[in-house]
């Protein structure tokens, strides 16, 4: 039997519906906040990724589905969505419209990761960024739209955590002053880590061993070293967050998994997650549009996985209605009148089933009872000889006998007696 590949999941109906219901609640709270939508391909050169995410980064190093093409490209499945948003700014000039501009895209991502709870090597992302806003006020704006999105899907408990990452400027001398710790105390660090050390030393705080992760307790903290303007940015930035009553922990330690982010970082976790309990994350990248070719441009985002969100959603108990009708033809005739009343019904705007396998009388009230339909109409051959139908209502059990000439009037009787 063929399966579908390791890491990547089928969605049954129950649990896209689910998906489909968070989804338009994050649509529709995103337009609140004046967001447009942009989409573009899971599919673009590897060097955008490399030069955008860092060559010295996990992602980058080592989980991304990256193949040469038949014409010796090299091309990768996205891992993130920012990249791509930022070359599609580029490419379009986008940075001429009006500022700011507030994109989103909703898509899978692709990462050869270990898959477990919460994490799958396809995976999907609400991508939000914002170009052209380089005040902290975007970025309290940004946690804030998270937070209700998140909580529109029934999410609680949610934990904010902040950060600031500084400027290239405060980060050089961190990085030195944290390459030193590291170096220090290597023969006790992972071997990711030790090489970290050399390479990418704040990589190292995001490591997951436990070992690890007791000895970075006492390491440097990056806000200790911003400067004047980025230490400005963070406590405007917090202030926002206090004075609209949005409860976070600073946690200094907290980097992310990408090298573009400057200044303001974020993560939303939630509880009953275990160790993948991040459910949306971001910051801002100031550096990254001009990096990758574009005129300098302030820009802040966050993602949001769909699975995690999945996980902890509350969504409505039924987010599919019954059928307002459920015709139940019997003969051959009654099925090509079933068939037709049902295109007329349904086009007039009404949920409708009905059935052309021939089955019994009463299998077919089965049927209707099992999708909880509201109301029966019985269509037999002697019915229709007799130009009326019975109409029966499954809660109530009221039945009554509908007098019809021809299609039409039978179909303007139903809507009538169904009130509308
Ligand atoms: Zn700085
Ligand atoms: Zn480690």
């Amino acid at each position: 039997m063929l399966k579908a590949v390791r890491g990547f999941k089928d969605l049954l109906p129950e649990e896209a519906s689910v998906w489909a219901y968070l989804e338009s609640r994050a649509r529709e709270i995103l337009a609140r906040y004046g967001f447009s939508e942009i989409r573009i391909p899971v599919l673009e050169r590897t060097e955008l990724f490399a030069r955008s995410i860092g060559e010295t980064t996990d992602i980058v190093e080592k989980e991304m589905y990256t193949f040469v093409d038949r014409n010796g490209e090299s091309l990768t499945l996205r891992p993130e969505a920012t990249a791509g948003v930022v070359r599609a700014f580029i490419e379009h000039g986008l940075h001429t419209r009006p500022k700011p501009l507030k994109l989103f895209t909703i898509g899978p991502m692709f990462r050869h990761e270990r898959p477990q709870r919460g994490r799958l090597r396809q995976f999907h992302q609400i991508d939000v960024e914002v170009f052209g806003a380089a005040s902290p006020g975007t970025d309290a704006e940004l946690v804030a739209l998270a937070l209700e999105i998140l909580g529109a899907g029934g999410a609680e408990g949610l934990r904010l955590e902040v950060n600031s990452l500084g400027c290239p400027e405060c980060r050089r001398p961190y990085r030195e002053k944290l390459r030193e710790f590291l170096l220090a105390r290597r023969d006790r660090l992972c071997e990711d880590c030790q090489r970290r050390a050399e390479r990418n030393p704040l990589r190292a705080l995001d490591c997951k061993k436990e070992n690890c992760q007791a000895e970075y307790r006492e390491a440097p903290e990056l806000p200790d070293f911003l400067c004047e303007t980025c230490r400005g940015h963070y406590e405007e930035f917090k202030t926002y967050l206090q004075e609209a009553g949005l409860s976070f922990v600073e946690n200094p330690r907290l980097v992310r998994g990408l090298d573009y982010y400057t200044r303001t970082i974020f993560e939303i976790k939630a509880p009953g997650l275990g160790a993948q309990d991040t459910v949306a994350a971001g910051g801002r990248y100031d550096g990254l549009v001009s990096a990758l070719g574009g005129p300098e441009t302030p820009a802040v985002g966050f993602a949001i996985g769909m699975e995690r969100w999945l996980l902890i959603a509350r969504p409505p108990e039924s987010l599919r209605l019954p059928p307002e009708l459920f015709i139940a033809p019997l003969g051959d005739e009654a099925r090509r009148w079933a068939f037709q009343l049902a295109f007329a019904l349904r086009k007039k705007g009404l949920r409708v089933e009905t059935d052309y396998e021939g089955r019994s009388l009463k299998a077919l009230l089965r049927q209707a009872n099992r999708l909880s339909a509201e109301r029966v109409l019985i269509l037999g051959e002697e019915e229709l000889q007799r130009r009326k139908v019975l109409i029966k209502d499954l809660a109530t059990g009221d039945q009554m006998f509908l007098p019809f000439e021809d299609l039409r009037d039978l179909v303007n009787r139903i809507l009538i007696e169904m009130r509308f």
